[in-house]
Formats: structure tokens, sequence, C-alpha cells
């Protein structure tokens, strides 16, 4: 069991979905959790509450839009007075879909600004203290996507592909901090395929048209394409990946980009 008392942790974007199954993860582990979103209070006091059930010694919202650099600044200050994180997982984000020529400019800024310059903006604030304590475990939720292209994802793509680059160079640049009794600073991606949330809703909507309605024909219709177990991930099965990942049995494992995604970039 991997024990994570005394440790902090902050989640991006863990109101709902991965993020939230992740940090409920950690929660159950031990960790303090920093739990952020886009969310209103009712939504944002639920996760907390949920997160303190699940065992965490102690839970708190931080507000903080990451399209926004002084409002990355701000989260990062006021979760460094909380308690600077031991772990952090870069997971908030958004997509869009369109095909190239018709992808509007500003949904390129929004998407590249959230999914990756976000990322490095957090990652610069929280490794040099990780460093200095010996321990630190940076977790980016990046997608199939980081790793092969799809059509009509040309931002999204671009961002994702740009996070498991960024990964393997904090991976690099903070390998030889800390050892093995410390656990090390370790920087991975996971790379999910069709998980199971609220972001892939408007894909199986229009997906689900063309079926006729029929919402479970279009889940399989979007799954026949590429996820070859045929099957969706469940945002725990993430959840778990992410909490080996932090134990100090893995500090080795620096600079990956795990697939999650029922071999779909196996072929
Ligand atoms: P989701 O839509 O349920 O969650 C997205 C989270 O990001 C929300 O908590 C939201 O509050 C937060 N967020 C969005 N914009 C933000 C902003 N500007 N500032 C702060 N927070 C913001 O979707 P999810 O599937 O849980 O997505 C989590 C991550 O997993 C994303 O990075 C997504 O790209 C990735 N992913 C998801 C899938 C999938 O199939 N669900 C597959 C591959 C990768």
């Amino acid at each position: 069991m991997t024990d994570l008392n005394g440790k902090t942790a902050l989640v991006t974007g863990s109101v709902q979905g991965i993020g939230l199954a992740i940090a409920r993860e950690l929660a159950a582990a031990g960790a303090r959790i920093a739990v952020h979103g886009i969310a209103d209070a009712e939504t944002a006091e639920a996760a907390v509450r949920t997160l303190q059930q699940a065992g965490s010694p102690e839970a708190r919202f931080f507000a903080g839009d990451l399209s926004n650099p002084a409002e990355i600044d701000g989260l990062m200050e006021a979760v460094g007075a909380w308690g600077e994180a031991d772990i952090v997982v870069n997971n908030a984000g958004i997509q869009k879909t369109a095909p190239l020529a018709e992808m509007p400019g500003e949904t390129w800024d929004a998407i590249l600004a959230v999914n990756l310059s976000a990322a490095f903006h957090i990652m610069q604030a929280a490794l040099p203290g990780m460093a200095s304590r010996g321990y630190g475990r940076v977790i980016n939720i990046a997608s199939v996507h980081g790793l092969v292209a799809s059509k009509d994802k040309a931002p999204y793509v671009a961002a994702k592909f740009g996070l498991v680059g960024l990964s393997r160079v904090a991976a690099l640049e903070y390998a030889s901090q800390g050892d093995r009794s410390t656990g090390g600073i370790t920087v991975n991606c996971i790379c999910p395929g069709w998980t199971e949330t609220a972001i892939i809703e408007p894909q199986v909507a229009a997906r689900a048209a063309q079926m006729g309605g029929d919402r479970a024909a279009g889940i399989a219709d979007l799954l026949s394409e590429k996820q070859p177990s045929q099957r969706l991930s469940d945002p725990s099965e993430i959840g778990a990946l992410a909490l080996w990942l932090c134990a100090p049995v893995a500090h080795n494992v620096t600079g990956t980009a795990i697939p999650v995604d029922g071999g779909w970039t196996a072929q």
C-alpha cells in the first residue's frame, strides 16, 4: 500500500472526472489534497467532502483559471502558503473538435493555454521545492493524442504532444535529485484513451445522433474506430496508476508516457 501521509497533492481540475478520481486515490492513501477547478461553490464543496470521506486528513478548494498565467501565480502562492505540493497532477484540460481550416484561432489559444502552458507554469513553481525535499511527483494527464494524431483535433493534439515533450525535459532536469530513500523526483505522463467523463460527451452525443440517438451505439462506434479493447476506461483506473507512480518504488520511472488506451497506440 502506498502511504502518502504527510504529503500534499495539488490536482488541477479535480472537481470532477479523471482529476477527482485521481484525487480520491491519493486521499485514500492519506495525502492532503489541494482541490482545484472551474466550479460553483456547491460542486467544489462536494469534491472536498468526497476527498475527506475517502481519507484525506485535509482537503481545500483553490480557485484559478488556468488560461490566465496571473491566476496560476495566485493559485501556486495560495497552495504554497497552505503547504507546498509534493505531488502535482496537471489534469485540467479542454477539448474542441473542428477541421484545421475551420478551427477558430481563439480555440487554438485557449486549448494551448490550459492543456500545455498551464503545466509549464505550475511545474516551474513546484519543482524546485520538490528538489529541495528530495521527493516529488509530477503526473501530467496527456492523452493518446500526445502519442498519435486524430483528425479535427489540431490544438488538442499539438498541446498533448507538447505536454509529453515538456514532461521529458523536466524528467531529465530533475532525475538526479533525491535518492531511493526519499523517493526522488519523477515526471511522467499518463495517456488515456476513451475514458468515461464529461469531456467526451459532445463527441458521444454527435456520434449517437448519427446512430438514431442511441448513446450506447454511439460509444461502441467511437470505440470500434480506435480502441481495440472496445471498452471505455473508468476514471478510477487512471487514479490507480497515478497512485502507483507516487510510490517510492517508482523512483526510477521517469520521463515516460504511459498509455491507458485498450491497445489504441499499439496498432
Ligand atoms: P472533464 O471535462 O470532466 O474535466 C476537466 C477539468 O478541467 C474540470 O475539472 C475543469 O474544471 C478543469 N478545467 C477546464 N478548464 C479549466 C481552466 N481554464 N482553468 C482551470 N480548470 C479548468 O474531463 P476529464 O476527462 O476528466 O479530463 C481530464 C484530463 O484528461 C484532461 O486533460 C483531458 O484532456 C484528459 N483526457 C481525457 C480523456 C477522456 O476520454 N476523458 C482522454 C484522454 C485525456
